[in-house]
């Protein structure tokens, strides 16, 4: 065996195949640092980072704001539990609400566990408010979804890698084609909790529905009694241009989940929002997280919330989500099929004899842009929304090169 340098890229490649499970995939960049949009890799190549580790990092790296916040909150108190109040968490509260108009919040951790969350809320409230009879509880779901990775999250996935030897599957759920209201109805039945929806599905190919879809789904379930559900933990957060992207068609969901860029990248911090009624449900014990609420990662989601509204992000990323798309637009080449999304959540669909999305992603690392593949045949853009117009350029003539390459 030949022993790389300790410093060098194939030496932390070596490593993490070596001893970690391969549950992923990456592309060949270490990376060692990052200052917004940009990161290098440890051989001091600077790239674009057009991922944002899914839309967690829009505030761009190692904002110097939330890394103060993070400095000055770590010395002071970093976590108690919840058997004890804080005095970062009510602020928290406080100030996600002014942000989003709810009226209650429940802090978790991860994406996934905020998910988890919002199934169990719902089901809680169908039983104890709705009536519906126990263990009866349904809950609709889109065909292309991706909520997450626990066994509950994956047993309603349509993606079969996902779900492929994990079972057995949580029962409860039900699978309908995304984009369709009137297969939303027909799926409804008295004992229907909730619609779990992403307004755009992201994992699932930056996937767009058809307009009015979320504002017609919303007044469907009101009708019935059924909670509308939006995960926006990829969508929200000023990603789409808008706070939420169902602020697109004025829909205010009944519970939205968050998760992601609510710490600016910098810890795991998520949340769901509803009402008193809804959240209310909950009674002391039955639900909780060791680090759901912690000081650190309130402290750290006011700050990120604070950067988001002060420094004019989410209208940025509205101005500079057109002048991308319509840049990629523009770019003539063989393996485009569509350019689609919403501010800066882009996708670019490559026609299936293009070989896949990864050679190009592959190919753009080259060029100092990293990119990923999602649904292999779609090369995402999402990058932090602090992007500039120069920078947007730079990038455009790069995509540009590839594509036509
Ligand atoms: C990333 C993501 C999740 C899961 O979040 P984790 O923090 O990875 O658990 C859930 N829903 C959507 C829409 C996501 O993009």
């Amino acid at each position: 065996m030949t022993i790389s340098s300790t410093n060098s890229a194939e030496y932390f490649m070596d490593l993490e195949a070596r001893y970690g499970a391969h549950n992923y995939a990456p592309l060949e960049v270490v990376l060692t640092r990052g200052e917004n949009v940009w990161v290098y890799d440890v051989e001091g190549r600077r790239y674009l980072d057009c991922l944002s580790a899914y839309s967690a990092v829009n505030q761009g790296h190692c904002h110097p704001r939330i890394y103060e916040t993070l400095v000055q909150q770590a010395r002071q108190l970093t976590l108690t539990s919840r058997a004890f109040y804080n005095d970062q968490l009510g602020m928290f509260y406080r100030d996600l609400i002014a942000f989003s108009g709810y009226e209650m919040v429940l802090p978790m951790n991860t994406g996934a566990e905020a998910v988890e969350t919002a199934i169990k809320t719902a089901r809680k409230w169908g039983y104890t408010v709705k009536g519906v009879p126990a263990n009866q509880a349904e809950i609709i779901v889109c065909e292309g979804n991706f909520h997450g990775r626990t066994t509950t999250i994956i047993s309603f996935s349509s993606e079969p890698q996902y779900k492929q030897d994990f079972g057995p599957y949580t029962p409860g759920f039900k699978l309908i084609p995304y984009g369709d209201v009137d297969a939303l109805k027909s799926a409804i039945t008295p004992n229907t909790v909730a619609f779990l929806v992403e307004p755009i599905q992201g994992e699932g190919g930056v996937v767009v529905p058809p307009e009015g879809y979320l504002q017609e789904s919303a007044a469907l379930c009101r009708r019935h009694q059924v909670l509308f559900m939006a995960d926006e933990i990829q969508t929200g957060l000023g990603r789409t241009g808008a706070c939420f992207a169902c602020d697109h068609e004025g829909v205010q969901p009944d519970v939205l989940i968050l998760g992601k860029a609510l710490s600016g990248g910098f810890y795991p911090v998520s949340a769901v929002l509803s009402s008193k009624e809804v959240l209310g449900v909950f009674r002391p014990g039955d639900h909780g997280s060791t680090f759901g609420g912690n000081p650190l990662g309130a402290a750290i989601a006011r700050t990120a919330l604070a950067v988001l509204q002060d420094e004019g992000l989410i209208a940025n990323a509205a101005q500079m989500g057109d002048y991308f798309m319509a840049g990629l637009r523009r770019i003539s080449s063989p393996y485009v099929k569509e350019v689609r999304g919403k501010g800066l959540l882009i996708g670019v669909e490559l026609y299936a004899e293009a070989g896949g999305a990864r050679r190009f992603c592959d190919a753009l690392k080259e060029e100092g842009i990293l990119a990923k593949d999602t649904h292999d045949t779609v090369i995402r853009f999402a990058p932090p929304l602090t992007i500039t117009p120069e920078i947007v350029d730079w990038a455009l003539q790069r995509i540009a090169k590839v594509l036509q390459a």
